[in-house]
């Protein structure tokens, strides 16, 4: 059963992807959306709601793309995997001593588990344990904002990938819930660094801006043991990979993580810049974006388009 599910998207992905994905395109763009989007980072508020756009790149090299898929967003949590990525790769199995690996249940900014867990964040997607992160990578690089960056510019084989400033400064004056968590971290110990460095740090990693296109080709590497594409270079271990994408599957929606395995059945992560990414380990990464935000803070015509996909092509991993 399971050799003629993957033969069957083998066929779908040389014959019709393209088709598959402009058709659910379609029928998606116009569905009504009931979504917000985030006030809390005004300007957010300022990018056109009815953007739209998706891209697939599979590790047999195939690539394609409808809408919006070339146009750049705020990639905002969506950039936590690759924070966590880079601790991980740096620090090796030591940073679970400061961190969890179970769903929180909650909302991605609360703050009500902490106080219990003694500050050691349920898992690093969660705003709390992305904190933690951004602390754990201030500890051990020269320069943390150019080194993310430089990690980040190299996974990606891009070196025009950057911050946004404006959305980094716009979080900034309004991040209040996160000045909150850092502070309450740091007085329960689990945050070494200033907590005004480490809440810069996290504003300005929130902030990248990518398209899909671009995002779908980064996480390759997660679809591909670690490794980059088309190259011996390995960005995580195959165990760590491994490790990572089971997070993305549990915890990448917050408190919508088993709505979003039951609907859609990949690993991925969500970014309340209303992007998505979703990895088919050993197959594709595929990247989603439509701004307005479900009451989870999850994109609501991206979830909507990822249960259509894997449902019409037989390609989630259950
Ligand atoms: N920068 C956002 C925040 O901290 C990221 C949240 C998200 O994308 N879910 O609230």
């Amino acid at each position: 059963m399971i050799l003629v599910l993957l033969l069957d998207f083998n066929n779908l992905r040389k014959v019709d992807t393209s088709k598959i994905l402009m058709e659910l395109f379609k029928d998606i763009k116009n569905i009504d959306d009931p979504g917000k989007q985030p006030s809390y980072i005004p300007e957010l508020t300022h990018v056109d709601p009815n953007k739209f756009g998706v891209h697939i790149s599979t590790i047999e090299n195939f690539h394609s793309g409808v809408g919006d898929f070339q146009e750049r967003f705020s990639i905002q949590s969506i950039a936590k995997v690759l924070a966590l990525s880079l601790a991980y790769r740096m620090q090796g199995e030591k940073i679970w001593e400061r961190i969890g690996v179970e769903p929180s249940g909650t909302p991605f900014n609360s703050l009500v588990q902490l106080e219990a867990d003694k500050g050691i964040p349920r898992n690093p997607f969660i705003n709390a344990g992305a904190l933690v992160i951004s602390d754990l990578l201030i500890s051990s690089l020269k320069n943390p904002k150019e080194e993310f960056l430089a990690f980040v510019r190299d996974a990606a084989n891009n070196p025009t990938i950057d911050y946004s400033s404006k959305i980094a400064e716009s979080e900034k004056t309004a991040g209040f819930r996160n000045v909150a968590l850092c502070n309450f971290i740091k007085a329960l110990g689990n945050i070494q660094n200033d907590p005004n460095e480490v809440l810069d740090f996290y504003f300005h990693l929130c902030s990248i801006e990518m398209s899909c296109e671009e995002l779908s080709q980064l996480f390759l590497f997660l679809a591909n043991n670690g490794m980059k594409l088309n190259e011996e270079k390995e960005v995580l271990t195959a165990n760590q990979c491994k490790r990572v994408n089971a997070l993305m599957q549990t915890c990448g929606f917050y408190d919508e993580s088993g709505e979003f395995a039951f609907k859609v059945g990949l690993p991925g992560k969500s970014g309340v810049g209303g992007g998505i990414i979703a990895v088919h380990p050993n197959q594709y990464a595929i990247a989603v974006w439509s701004p307005k935000l479900n009451p989870k803070g999850n994109s609501f015509k991206g979830m909507q388009f990822l249960e259509a996909f894997t449902t019409k092509t037989h390609s989630s991993i259950f």
